[in-house]
């Protein structure tokens, strides 16, 4: 029995630009159709609002009354440069996003695994709303993780999840990032020698994939995973970003929905071997296939496939030669200072 957070309200929350807001909502109602087929596996959980304060875990005082200024406007805006809209009201759905984190967090102690559809907003800065995010639920799941249990980050998606790395750059939290890069792909960060700082160095993993980067280079990349064998989380938070996916809208990955079905195994496996808990998010989707691969995704932890799709190759050597690099370089100064 796997839980997935889930409320009616979900269906009509979007903070993406007006023009993929409707894609943006059709892919979590369609989503929420798919899991009927298999409804007898999952306890549907619904989220209770987080509180101001649990905002302010990461986000600044001055940020928060700008959310609730921008909520209280009686316009549709933008919260920073054009990406991350606001609109009337916008602030309780905040709450209800980063509730469902919380929720998770609750519920996890009797659920190995639990899926927040509606989550993984991993560009939002502590200041400032980016890149569709005006909070960052992941950061702030991490950081009440981390005071007591030892964290481990998932993020793949085919952007960097630049908030995410920045907020917890120096904290004790392992922190893997699989996504598109090629110097100017927003947002631009996460060059493989950003490896974190003080108590965070070495724990900072970034494995980019060159733009059109097809299965074998994501199943390569998914290798990196090795290293929770030495740093044996508690938990693993897994942003599963379907924004990879060849026929997304931005065409910079060139997944089939067979990568996702294989994170969801890769996943489970190293939670059978490991013996860790799985928060996971819906991260990034912006095309007709999104839903379904997000149920893959779900399948695939399940240890079940429904996908015609055909696999695609692009870039594995170049992508298992960086892999290679941030075990040797990387990730073995961590190794070192922690034995
Ligand atoms: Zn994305």
């Amino acid at each position: 029995m796997i839980g997935v957070i889930w409320d009616d309200r979900f269906l009509n929350i979007s903070f993406s630009h007006p023009m993929i807001r409707d894609i943006a909502k059709a892919r979590i109602r369609k989503f929420r159709e798919l899991l009927e087929g298999i409804k007898d596996e999952i306890l549907f959980i619904k989220p209770e609002p987080a509180k101001e304060e649990d905002l302010l875990v990461v986000h600044s005082k001055e940020y928060l009354r700008k959310l609730k200024e921008a909520s209280n406007s009686p316009y549709i805006g933008f919260l920073d440069e054009g990406d991350t809209v606001h609109y009337p009201g916008m602030f309780d759905d905040v709450l209800l996003i980063l509730g469902g984190s919380i929720t998770a967090i609750k519920f996890s102690s009797f659920l190995d695994f639990i899926y927040v559809p509606l989550g993984g907003f991993h560009h939002a800065l502590p200041c400032r709303a980016m890149g569709f995010c005006p909070i960052n639920d992941i950061a702030i799941a991490a950081k009440i993780l981390s005071k007591t249990r030892r964290v481990a980050i998932l993020d793949v998606d085919a952007h960097h999840g630049n908030g995410l790395q920045r907020i917890l750059y120096s904290d004790e939290v392992l922190k893997i990032n699989i996504f598109g890069y090629d110097g100017h792909f927003f947002p631009g960060d996460g060059k493989m020698d950003e490896i974190g700082e003080g108590k965070g160095k070495g724990l900072n993993l970034n494995i980019p994939l060159p733009r059109g980067s097809g299965d074998d280079a994501f199943a390569e990349a998914l290798k990196v995973t090795q290293v929770l064998e030495d740093f044996r989380p508690d938990y693993l938070l897994v942003n599963a970003g379907v924004d990879g996916h060849k026929d997304d809208s931005l065409h910079f990955l060139n997944l089939s929905a067979n990568s996702f079905n294989y994170l969801g195994q890769k996943v489970r496996r190293l939670q059978r071997e490991l013996n860790f808990k799985v928060i996971s998010y819906g991260g990034g989707g912006y095309g007709e296939s999104s839903a379904l691969c997000m149920f893959e995704y779900i399948l695939g932890y399940l240890g079940k496939k429904d996908n015609p799709e055909e696999e695609t190759m692009g870039n594995a050597e170049i992508v298992r030669q960086e892999v290679d690099e941030i075990l040797k370089t990387f990730y073995s100064s961590f190794v070192k200072n922690h034995s």
